[in-house]
């Protein structure tokens, strides 16, 4: 049934020695879908990540699951899982479950990915001294974006894309494929109106690659740079920071165990000051540092083990020599129906958990796709009942809710709250009236 052409790209994808980037869309070799198993490990484990990856092996060869994405109990009759492994979680099966529904434990080959979180924090570098600080710098993968990859809810699709391009990316470049012959570059862009989470997907895509890679770079770390900042108050010093940030980067790359990633926010800004100084409302300095940025990028580009995120707010042709540098261009929007509807319902369970929304049945919300399915059979059982009106209302809200970005979304549950006339007792669906009030209030606030 899979056509040859998608073997040979699984053949790329999984790297012999080492187990690499998995995706539920591709069959494995011997026909089999390969999902990512990520395990954390506590802070507190020295266990190595081999004797890990095989107990986990071993723990689901004998299990006859599902395989949905989401996690999975770690076994307490297993003592050294169980001193071990905080969290085991099943990735990146939701474009396979859309598309054939379930996944059943003889289609799958997993691929098992053992990591620890750094709880460093970031590392601040302060760009002198009435300045903003003008970037910040994470060891991955890091505690801050724990959880920060399933949090973002795009169409079915998005998410992989990115991720199978940027492991493509570091696969060529590992195996050597002449840049002569076939090209590529390491430089990612995503685009589209503010608070769509292009910031956060870029920081999640580092931090699962940061996972998926880890057997094959022993350091990953994240630079992020706010282009807006480096043009805050002199460009002189601008140009400084630029060479001097560069420089880092340059010495973390040049060790080849390094894997590391650049995220320059709003790029945009890198176009505005070109276009401010050729009217000569800027010092052309800042000609001088936009350039300098741009070649300083085409210099880290040959390097193997580095990944390039930009982002932008920008939504129509950003005019910017920069562009053209972008090997992919993902536009992101604002969230679909289906998007919203996911988003509030992971608020919303969010509060249920916290006890914030007392929830006296226990029940649970239905998913998007479950709760269409329900919506076209007329009868309902009355267990059924109960969940399948609440899930009806989140969906009145999410369709109440077009027009509000991601971030506003998050925010939501937090402002209807505070619009409670009781907040501590709140029972589901009085929440999500409320909620729709204020979805319909912030709404008419924006025009
Ligand atoms: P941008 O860089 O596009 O302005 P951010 O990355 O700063 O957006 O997004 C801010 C926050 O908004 C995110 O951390 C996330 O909590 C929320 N958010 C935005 N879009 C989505 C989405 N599609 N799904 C889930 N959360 C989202």
């Amino acid at each position: 049934q899979h056509a040859s052409g998608s073997r040979e790209l699984c053949k790329l994808e999984g790297v012999a020695d080492h187990p690499g980037p998995s995706s539920p869309s591709m069959p494995a070799a011997d026909d089999k879908v390969l999902v990512s198993v990520e395990v954390c490990l506590k802070p507190s484990s020295t266990a190595r990540a081999e004797d890990i990856r095989a107990a986990i092996e071993r723990m689901l060869e004998q299990r006859s699951m599902t395989y949905v994405n989401g996690p999975i109990p770690v076994p307490v009759d297993d003592s050294f899982l169980f001193e071990n492994v905080k969290r085991i979680r099943i990735c990146d099966t939701d474009e396979w479950v859309e598309n054939h529904r379930v996944l059943l434990f003889w289609q799958v080959r997993p691929v098992v990915h053992v990591y620890q979180l750094s709880e460093e924090g970031p590392g601040e570098e302060p760009s002198g001294d009435d300045m903003l600080s003008s970037f910040n710098e994470w060891i991955l993968p890091a505690k801050e974006f724990d959880g920060l990859w399933e949090s973002l809810v795009y169409e079915v699709g998005l998410k992989q894309r990115l991720l199978r391009y940027a492991a493509s990316a570091l696969l060529f470049t590992e195996r050597g494929v002449d840049p002569c012959l076939v090209s590529w570059n390491r430089i990612i862009l995503l685009h589209g109106p503010p608070g769509t989470g292009k910031t956060s997907l870029c920081k999640a895509l580092a931090q699962k690659l940061s996972i998926h890679f880890k057997s094959r770079y022993s350091w990953c770390q994240l630079v992020e740079v706010n282009a807006h900042s480096l043009f805050s108050k002199w460009f002189s010093e601008s140009g400084k920071l630029v060479a001097k940030l560069f420089q880092k980067i340059q010495e973390m790359v040049e060790e080849e165990n390094n894997l590391v990633f650049v995220l320059i926010d709003e790029v945009e800004s890198l176009a505005a000051a070109r276009h401010a100084a050729l009217s000569g409302s800027e010092p052309s300095d800042s000609i001088r540092v936009v350039n300098a940025l741009l070649t300083q990028m085409d210099r880290l580009k040959s390097w193997p083990n580095v990944i390039i995120l930009t982002t932008s707010n920008i939504t129509t042709a950003i005019d910017i020599a920069f562009v053209d540098r972008a090997d992919i261009k993902a536009y992101v929007g604002p969230p679909t129906l289906q998007a919203r509807y996911e988003i509030l319902r992971s608020c919303l369970q969010e509060l249920l958990r916290a006890g914030i929304v007392t929830n006296y049945h226990d029940v649970s919300l239905l998913n998007y796709s479950s709760l269409k399915e329900t919506m076209h059979t007329s009868e309902t059982a009355g267990e059924l009942e109960r969940p399948l009106h609440l899930s009806r209302l989140l969906l009145e809200a999410a369709n109440a809710c077009q027009g509000l970005s991601g971030r506003a979304l998050r925010k939501l549950p937090f402002l209807a709250h505070s619009a409670l006339t009781n907040p501590y007792t709140c029972e589901p669906s009085r929440f999500l009236h409320t909620l729709i009030e204020t979805a319909r209030r912030e709404l008419s606030e924006q025009k």
